[in-house]
């Protein structure tokens, strides 16, 4: 473009990333942020790994394109409880210093969740995209691309020209929503288009599988219609329902170019067809022993994998809950494999006594009221792995920390230290457990295992036990959220004021 006489074009990107599940007991303060993944202008620079997939891509397109980038930090913490107020304003506010001290950027494009509540502050990400409005002034190209998991609210729509979601659960396709979202920027800031974006509430909460019909052809469609009739951008915000927060609950975001009414007409007809197939696609889960008998009925051959949604870390949910591995020893079950438990106590006495050794082992039930309680067994440790890693999402790693295989009475157990959802069989066959050889594999994760664990399932079962991440959508105890909804009422707009 200097070429042609044109300015160099400057980006200014970053990344904040947490999902904040406000029934969990686990607050997210320092640790969670800074201890872990956390880079400071090099983030896409660092391989693939949760937080800087979007980043990466970023970098690679800017700099194709002769872009300038300015890069500030990046961090993203494991789902949890509420963030600490002081720790949010300290990240915050060093990507605002950050973005003082650049040169006037084109486009900022902010790598975030979606789903972030900090004491005091509801919607950080509507706070933060206002605040770097207010820097950068009207004429900036502001684009974010946030996990379909989250809160769209009029702070974020009011501050940013694009909102890119997710389309996919599990999130396979972050890279892809990252590169549209640049191409869409940067058409934006060259005055190619004009996005006229929009916010359609549902006044819904429940969960979308989209490898599965109904849900893969209603992505198909947004897809389809991407690029057609004024229409720049579709995204479906299936919302984090474990929020009691005014704002929560499921959203279409439609950006047009120029022309606002098209946008209207977009989300009002997406969401139209995401109501009425609301029955239809309503997760259908098992209890704890309906789930273990549908393991014992199944033929042998391949293995039957189970879902403990209301223990997934990656809704922050602890991941030690018991309710499973309680039933599996009271009932005399045996290859079947349970995990992962975050343990981390329970796994430094396993590699002080080191692989091969038998010895009593409590497990598990030590961080919420409703995670069941410990169990004792008696268990052999057949591997041990300081640094395990798994497969992750969108082509990412997901670390594990020191992890350990054990074996009790015929169960196999993954414990690990760093509280981590499953995402893939290699969370168990890398410590070399053989998962084909087992009935069942029971995975402390709600839908991010699906990817990995579908070519090797004789069945997926999703089940429901007590939890943080509980399944019962209609009776969560809100008392913030600003909407009556479906599934707590049959039609939330008849009741609406
Ligand atoms: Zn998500």
């Amino acid at each position: 473009m200097k070429g042609q006489g044109m300015e160099t074009m400057r980006l200014f990107m970053a990344g904040l990333s947490t999902e904040t599940n406000t029934f969990s007991p686990i607050p997210t303060g320092r640790a969670a942020f800074f201890g872990n993944r956390f880079f400071r202008q090099e983030a896409s620079l660092q391989p693939a790994g949760w937080g800087n997939v979007a980043m990466r891509e970023w970098r690679t397109l800017a700099e194709a394109g002769g872009l300038e980038i300015t890069e500030s930090l990046s961090a993203a913490a494991q789902p949890a409880g509420l963030t600490v107020r002081a720790v949010y304003e300290e990240l915050r506010d060093l990507i605002l210093e950050d973005l003082r001290a650049a040169p006037r950027p084109d486009i900022v494009l902010l790598n975030m969740h979606g789903a972030m509540v900090a004491d005091g502050y509801e919607d950080c990400e509507g706070d933060l995209l206002t605040r770097v409005r207010a820097v950068v002034g009207p004429d900036v190209v502001i684009g974010t691309e946030l996990d379909l998991h989250c809160h769209l609210t009029d702070a974020i729509r009011d501050a940013a020209d694009l909102v890119v979601l997710y389309k996919e659960y599990p999130h396979t396709d972050i890279a892809d929503r990252a590169r549209d979202l640049f191409g869409l920027a940067l058409r934006t800031a060259r005055r190619e288009i004009q996005p006229r974006m929009v916010f359609r509430d549902l006044r819904m909460s429940s969960s979308w599988r989209t490898p599965v019909e109904p849900v893969r052809s209603l992505v198909d469609e947004m897809i389809a219609a991407e690029g057609r009739d004024g229409l720049l951008s579709l995204s479906f915000g299936h919302g984090f329902a474990w929020a009691d927060i005014a704002d929560v609950g499921a959203k279409m975001v439609a950006v047009a170019d120029g022309d606002a009414a098209i946008a209207e007409a977009a989300a009002e007809r997406f969401a139209r067809k995401i109501w009425d197939l609301r029955h239809e696609t309503a997760p259908r889960r098992l209890t704890v022993d309906a789930a273990l008998d549908a393991i014992l009925a199944a033929p042998a051959g391949k293995p039957v994998i189970v879902a403990d949604s209301p223990d997934n870390a990656g809704g922050g949910a602890p991941s030690d809950a018991t309710h499973f591995l309680r039933r599996c020893v009271d009932r005399g079950l045996r290859d079947i494999a349970l995990g992962a438990f975050w343990d981390p106590i329970a796994v430094s006495i396993c590699e002080e006594a080191g692989v091969g050794a038998t010895l009593p082992l409590r497990i598990g039930g030590k961080i919420s009221r409703n995670g069941g309680l410990p169990v004792d067994l008696d268990v052999t440790i057949r591997a041990i792995r300081a640094d395990h890693e798994q497969t992750g999402l969108s082509g990412s790693r997901s670390a594990m920390g020191a992890s350990v295989w054990l074996e009790a009475e015929g169960l196999h157990l993954l414990l690990n230290s760093n509280r981590q959802q499953v995402f893939h069989p290699d969370a168990f066959e890398g410590l070399g457990l053989r998962l084909g050889e087992l009935r069942g594999v029971v995975v402390k994760s709600s839908q991010h295992f699906y990817a990995g664990f579908a070519p090797i399932a004789g069945q997926v079962l999703y089940a429901t036990s007590p939890g943080t991440v509980d399944s019962d959508l209609a009776n969560l105890p809100y008392t913030r959220r600003r909407h009556p909804y479906w599934p707590r009422v049959e039609n939330p707009f008849a009741e609406a004021k």
